[in-house]
């Protein structure tokens, strides 16, 4: 299983402003000597050396996780504008695989924007499947490529498109099982645990981790125990987060108490916070391994998301 973030951002796009590109760029000027520009190889041993936050970004794209397993289709979480580049990949270079699957976890704009610009809406030989728990979410996405927000209706779409409102505990999709959890978010929210050929990623973003998560019963044992990846909300620093309670988010440390308790794999933390930069958001994945560390547990692995990034599970 391969995990690939098209969109990390939480809340709303964030692209990088042009003083930031200028203030990157002066930060190279001031590291870079002479001996670094002699050859084609001491230029790209003096760029490997660049920290994160100058040479790359997190990336401003809304959420949209891609869950790749050995099947021909495509397995979506949530439609942000991360969706777009997604769907022009698979226009442009995966023309064979017509057949997408879009879970929700809940109709915040963050996680529906990117539907009116996927490109696999313009080919008839596409099949588009979306789904959730909530009762009648077709009208939401509908909604919103209605006059006057969009120029063209769902309706007349090329693609085949198909709602289905998920009910029980889980959903088969060839090999993958996905199973969903309610969690703590204004309006609420679904978190998603996709398995596959033996192997598990769990999808949390906007949620706002409680003692509930804890809990040693059934319910949480079948879910989050022993995942191989959990992707989980971490938009706010700890203090940040103690004048933010109820608004749905979590911290990173709560994230990290979370993984500890029920042995996951790989922690990824995710749904930045559009008002952080790159800086303060590799700041956050510093902070929970030393958090990590201090609980003296050495078996997680803590990984920011980026976008563009792709993790094997
Ligand atoms: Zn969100
Ligand atoms: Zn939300």
């Amino acid at each position: 299983m391969l995990v690939k973030f098209w969109g990390v951002r939480g809340s709303i796009p964030t692209p990088l402003t042009s003083q930031q590109v200028k203030n990157r760029i002066a930060s190279v000027l001031q590291r870079v000597k002479p001996d670094d520009l002699i050859s084609p190889e001491s230029k790209e041993i003096f760029l490997s050396t660049l920290p994160e936050d100058i040479f790359g970004t997190v990336g401003g794209n809304t959420t949209c996780i891609e869950v790749i397993t050995k099947n021909p289709i495509c397995l979506i979480f949530d439609a942000g504008t991360g969706l777009r580049e997604l769907g022009n990949y698979y226009a442009r270079e995966k023309k064979e695989v017509n057949e997408f699957h879009i879970f929700f976890t809940h109709f915040h704009w963050d996680h529906i924007q990117g539907i009116p610009f996927f490109a696999p809406f313009f080919n008839k030989k596409n099949s588009i499947y979306f789904y959730s728990p909530v009762p009648q979410f077709e009208t939401y996405l509908k909604d919103q490529m209605k006059f006057p927000y969009f120029p063209i209706e769902m309706g007349f779409l090329a693609a085949r498109i198909h709602f289905i409102e998920l009910e029980g505990r889980e959903k088969k999709i060839k090999d993958s099982v996905i199973a969903w959890r309610r969690m703590k978010h204004p309006g609420g929210c679904f978190s998603y645990k996709v398995s596959s050929n033996g192997k598990s990623t769990i999808v949390a973003t906007d949620s706002e981790i409680t003692e509930k998560e804890f809990k040693q019963i059934d319910e949480n044992i079948s879910f989050f125990k022993d995942a191989d990846m959990l992707i989980l909300d971490s938009q706010y620093t700890l203090t940040e987060h103690i004048n933010k309670i109820d608004w749905g988010h979590s911290s990173y440390s709560m994230d990290v108490d979370l993984a500890s308790v029920w042995k996951v794999k790989n922690l990824v933390l995710f749904h930045h916070e559009p008002l952080y930069n790159d800086k303060k958001i590799m700041s956050i994945e510093r902070l929970s391994r030393w958090y990590l560390n201090h609980l003296k547990n050495k078996n997680i692995n803590i990984i920011i998301a980026i976008e563009g990034k792709e993790l094997k599970v």
